[in-house]
């Protein structure tokens, strides 16, 4: 072959991905941006790139328990694709965590970034552990050992860790500390950007904690009228009331909505008049769950009365894969906000669709916190720091401008608005492959 002639680029089948394990997130999270790809006729090199990550890492590593003894935990970093910026995704602590998820994950998370129009790609990782079993000394140890671990694979402007479920602003924080003393003679501050999500007493972002809950009410403002529901008197169901879960129900609370019915790991609630959202927050901060809270009119209801209650809103916020074909044969609401990654299957998500259920998808509706990400690495690498209102406003003008975004491209493609948001985050992807091509 001469110098001058091209390899051509080997056309990828997308049904190797459908073919896979049905149980497989990765493969359902792939097939739907193969699906989309389809749609608005992105370049088949696009939809091979996207169809595996760049790199998957995997550590082992040991963590001494308070009692002397020594245990080997495993951790994943998923990079799936830096196209248009560092990888950037958080951290999980969860028993379940495998490599699959972390890899549907990290792909989620290029699809978000770039739906967004963030300067990031897309990662994510996870250490098999349950958080709830180990003192605060070993989240210390476990968070150092592994942050160790990860070593040059993270970095300030190459992959950037965050919060997700299981992990918290004093875990960002550990993070940061242990990247700063094992990169640098440990006196040097100008790398906190390594991770987001970490306290604002570390040079965290005002209004990141909050943020994923307040962008789901920020994206229901833009797109409810359309499907003829409003804010004002809004009855909304909600599945966890973690981090995403019990800032949502705050946020929809004060713009008018009223939360009737809420479940957790432990527990379902119903209360067709409304739940108070702030003190149920306060039960949840002490006791770890909303089992045992009493207000009046609040009834403690079966998980099925639960998916029953019928709610102008549902909002998982929980899990993957949680709304499966029986739950969403269940639900008695006009939209479902998808406020956890990925928490409808296939099969769930086509009973929605004959039942007219609109679905507001994740990589929009979740996309708060790492919108509140990105503001905290700009803050960090210009050395400033912005008040509440000024973090807010960034936030609900980037939402907006990106459910806008998603609305076009649904009339434009004559598709939901699930196929759109990923239409109009491969549109970005596939723009930015056709300038600067691909390396050598
Ligand atoms: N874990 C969050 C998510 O899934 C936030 C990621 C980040 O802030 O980087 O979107």
């Amino acid at each position: 072959m001469t110098p001058t002639q091209r390899v051509p680029i080997e056309l990828p089948n997308a049904k190797p991905l459908s073919a896979a394990d049905p149980d497989s997130l990765f493969a359902m999270a792939a097939g739907s941006v193969s699906r989309a790809c389809e749609v608005v006729g992105a370049p088949e090199y696009v939809r091979a790139i996207l169809s595996q990550p760049k790199n998957e890492l995997i550590v082992h590593f040991p963590v001494r328990r308070d009692d002397g003894s020594y245990e080997i935990f495993k951790g994943y970093r998923i990079q799936h694709n830096n196209a248009l910026g560092p990888y950037k995704g958080g951290i999980r602590y969860h028993p379940e965590v495998s490599l699959d998820d972390v890899k549907a994950l990290a792909l989620w998370m290029t699809m978000k970034c770039a739906l967004m129009r963030l300067p990031f790609g897309g990662a994510k990782g996870g250490v098999k552990v349950n958080p709830r079993d180990l003192s605060s000394n070993e989240l210390m140890r476990l968070t150092r050992r592994f942050t160790s671990a990860l070593g040059n694979h993270i970095g300030p402007d190459h992959d950037i860790p965050a919060p997700d479920v299981g992990t918290n602003a004093q875990i960002m924080d550990w993070m940061m500390d242990t990247y700063i003393n094992t990169h640098t003679d440990g006196a040097h501050q100008g790398m906190v950007h390594v991770v987001t999500g970490k306290s604002v007493g570390c040079g965290g972002s005002e209004g990141r904690e909050k943020a994923t809950g307040q962008g789901i009410c920020y994206v229901l403002s833009e797109l409810l009228p359309e499907l003829n529901l409003r804010m004002e008197k809004l009855r909304f169901s909600l599945l966890g009331f973690g981090n995403v879960g019990a800032f949502a129900a705050q946020a929809l609370n004060a713009a008018g909505g009223k939360m009737v019915a809420v479940m957790d790991h432990v527990a379902a609630l119903r209360n067709p008049d409304g739940l108070p959202t702030a003190d149920l927050y306060q039960h949840v901060v002490k006791i770890g769950s909303i089992a045992g809270f009493k207000s009046a009119g609040t009834r403690a209801v079966s998980p099925e009365e639960f998916y029953r209650t019928p709610t102008d809103v549902f909002i998982p916020a929980a899990l993957e894969r949680m709304i499966d074909q029986q739950k969403a044969s269940w639900l008695d609401c006009k939209v479902l906000a998808e406020g956890g990654n990925g928490p409808t299957t296939p099969a769930g998500a086509e009973i929605l669709r004959q039942r007219g259920i609109a679905v507001l998808p994740a990589i929009l509706c979740n996309a708060g916190g790492v919108t509140v990400s990105y503001l905290e690495w700009v803050q960090n690498k210009t050395g400033v720091h912005w008040d509440l209102q000024r973090v807010d406003s960034e936030l609900q003008r980037t939402i907006v401008l990106t459910a806008r975004r998603v609305r076009l491209a649904a009339h434009q493609h004559d598709t939901d608005l699930s196929t759109a948001a990923f239409g109009a985050a491969l549109d970005h992807i596939a723009d930015s492959y056709l300038r600067r091509g691909i390396f050598p």
